[in-house]
């Protein structure tokens, strides 16, 4: 089993999922009392923001650069950047280590054409539903972005940093999204990508009319089939051992 990298801590709530997943998978996929091994690096994600707002983008790409390295240092195969908006920096950081990154958009992409769409919505930061990055690299594995208009796409993004990255996951939060995703659909949308790590927390498959895609768990199911591809599946269960024999009687003094 590889060794999966996390750089994590953008927000932490959702890092803390990806440490639950990428368990939970392994365990799925061997049995009994396999676990993944990983490894988390956890940045103060108010340093990180502050970096955002600033548009300081490069700094925020070394930061997270000399992580990664430290990952690797520890011993990490392979590597997770574990938030969609820091993606904007994924150069910088693959750049800064000697093993591969696994890019959350070409995992999330990976999945909506494996289901045979192309054009799905974005809930996910103002940063990414703004920026090119996001939608010129999904359009390389040919899927069209449609994002929100202006005062949806606030609402995203306020809901993730003032409730999510705090762990408040809101209902009524949760009926504006659902309404969000209502529009997307009537927009043409033939999916809905949760393109921010924590917004799975809030939104489920239930929440939406067409397919959700989920890019925390997504990403970690990718790295999960790397790092176990060269093991065999989980053992059938053992039979039930034999009853132990009976002690055999303490001899008569
Ligand atoms: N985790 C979020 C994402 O996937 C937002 C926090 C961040 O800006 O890194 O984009």
């Amino acid at each position: 089993m590889l060794t999966i990298g996390m750089l994590g801590g953008m927000s932490w709530e959702s890092s803390a999922e990806y440490y639950r997943l990428v368990n939970e998978l392994v365990r799925e996929r061997l049995g009994g009392l396999h676990s993944a091994r990983c490894l988390l690096a956890s940045v103060d994600f108010a340093e990180v923001e502050r970096l955002q707002v600033a548009g300081e983008w490069g700094a925020a790409g070394r930061l997270l650069a000399e992580r990664a390295a430290g990952l690797q240092a520890g011993g990490a195969d392979l590597l997770l950047l574990c938030t969609n908006t820091m993606h904007e920096v994924a150069g910088a950081v693959q750049a800064a280590v000697g093993i591969p990154l696994l890019h959350i958009v070409d995992t999330t992409a990976a999945a909506v054409r494996a289901a045979g769409l192309h054009r799905v919505g974005l809930l996910a930061t103002a940063f990414t539903m703004e920026r090119d990055s996001y939608r010129e690299r999904m359009a390389g594995h040919g899927v069209e972005v449609l994002v929100p208009g202006p005062e949806q796409r606030e609402l995203v993004h306020r809901v993730i940093y003032d409730e999510l990255c705090l762990g408040v996951v809101d209902d009524g939060s949760r009926a504006r999204y659902r309404e969000v995703i209502a529009d997307l659909v009537a927009a043409g949308a033939q999916g809905v990508v949760l393109g921010c790590t924590e917004i799975e927390l809030l939104i489920g498959p239930g929440d939406s009319p067409v397919p959700v895609f989920p890019s925390t768990r997504l990403h970690v199911e990718a790295a999960v089939e790397r790092a176990l591809a060269a093991e065999p599946a989980a053992e059938p269960a053992a039979e039930p051992a034999a009853e132990p024999a009976a002690e055999p009687a303490a001899p008569a003094r």
